[in-house]
């Protein structure tokens, strides 16, 4: 509730008044199948203990009024012009705004009424570190502007709006695993995603066993421009494989034999790009059975093999995250390691036996140090429930 009561004072401070609502959103992690899901791929990620929070009240204008008190930053834009991405001032709009106007203005698109707002936000989320602190972000807006709307998505229309706005209005290509996860996580739990039919499983996490996240402080280089491009050349391989084989619409119905049969008709360049999506697939579907059998062992297993894929074939890995899965994977209890979210710095995701998780950080973190004189930042995770709604204190679903 401090956090709750933190924001609530701030919103009063910049409002003169209460906020109507609050609404939380939590990161993810991502436990297998990393870039897959602009493949039509499978996922497995789950929502997380680290939070977006946003404190907010209809106002009476088209206007909205933004403060990101993590930036100690104000915005001031209005509904009836998000085309042209300015201010109030006639200023371009900051790079953090983009994320709710674009959802202001997907929802618009769908022809779905939005009312001004004031707002305060604040988020626990590391920027930039693969936990999806940006669709966090625009998960919370497309939720309160539902909430203060006579209209209802479901919460898979609602991700999907979240995607839209991110490719279109920010214009980072992404998937829809990260809007998905922080709208339907379920404590405790992974989610098992299959993003081409939209079918989804909640599989419980062994008892045994802790989600420990290490963040290299290594905020992600290159950002969107290599995720495009990366998207890109899955796009390439898609279009030369499809040729060869009848009936594949993407990436995720290729099989293994089947690349191997016709990866010569890929360029050097593409074939390990087409390649990790293709077993990356594979993994998913076996390590949903595996956790399924409380098979942590096997889990991790896979995750290892998941992370050497994205580092030598997909390569997007980083120096800091490739040394954080080495020192992990010699520690005592440690079953699994992998870098989490798109790569190119942020966190490893890292499955570990509860009753070491506590050694596993202190010496994951101290030996990191040692190795490269950097400071890990790192902690036990546990899946959340997606997110959700505070009015006048009572808890809301989405
Ligand atoms: P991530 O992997 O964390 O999603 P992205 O580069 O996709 O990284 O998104 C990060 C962007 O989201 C930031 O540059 C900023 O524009 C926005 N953002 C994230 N957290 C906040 C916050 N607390 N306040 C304002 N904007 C934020
Ligand atoms: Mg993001």
């Amino acid at each position: 509730m401090k956090n709750h009561a933190r924001i609530r004072s701030s919103f009063e401070q910049h409002y003169g008044h209460p906020p109507e609502w609050i609404a939380r959103a939590p990161g993810r992690i991502n436990l297998l199948g990393e870039h897959v899901d602009y493949n039509d791929g499978w996922v497995l990620p789950a929502a997380i203990d680290r939070c977006a929070r946003l404190a907010f009240s209809a106002s009476t204008t088209s206007e909205i009024m933004l403060y990101a008190a993590d930036l100690e930053a104000n915005v001031r834009f209005d509904l009836n012009a998000l085309d042209d991405k300015l201010d109030c001032d006639g200023n371009p709009l900051p790079g953090w705004a983009l994320y709710p106007a674009g959802v202001a203005w997907v929802l618009r698109q769908n022809h779905l009424p939005i009312s001004g707002l004031q707002a305060v936000l604040t988020s626990q989320i590391p920027i930039g570190s693969g936990l999806s602190s940006s669709a966090a972000i625009e998960v919370i807006f497309a939720v309160a502007w539902q909430a203060l709307s006579p209209w209802q998505q479901t919460p898979m229309e609602l991700a999907q709006i979240c995607q839209r706005a991110e490719n279109e209005y920010v214009g980072v290509q992404c998937g829809l695993m990260d809007p998905f996860s922080i709208l339907h996580g379920v404590r405790d739990h992974a989610l098992f995603f299959d993003t081409r039919t939209l079918d989804w499983e909640p599989v419980p996490l062994p008892a045994h066993v802790s989600l420990v996240v290490a963040d290299s402080g290594v905020r992600r280089r290159l950002g969107g421009s290599a995720y495009n491009q990366r998207r890109e050349a899955c796009e390439q391989a898609l279009r030369l494989l499809a040729k060869r084989l009848p009936g594949v619409h993407a990436l995720r119905d290729v099989s293994l034999d089947d690349f191997r049969e016709h990866e010569q008709a890929l360029p050097p360049s593409l074939r390990p790009i087409a390649e990790h999506v293709v077993g990356e697939c594979v993994r998913v579907l076996r390590a949903a059975d595996l956790l399924k059998a409380e098979d942590a062992k096997g889990f991790g297993a896979l995750m290892l093999e998941g992370h050497a894929s994205l580092r030598d074939l997909y390569q997007v890995s980083s120096p800091e995250l490739d040394t954080l899965v080495e020192i992990a994977r010699e520690l005592p209890g440690c079953l699994g390691a992998r870098l989490t979210g798109a790569g190119f710095g942020g966190c490893t995701v890292n499955l570990v036996e509860a009753q070491t998780a506590e050694t596993f950080i202190e010496r994951l973190s101290s030996a990191y140090a040692q190795r490269t004189g950097g400071k890990a930042d790192v902690w036990i995770s546990r899946p959340v429930d997606g997110a959700n709604l505070l009015l006048h204190g009572q808890r809301k679903p989405v």
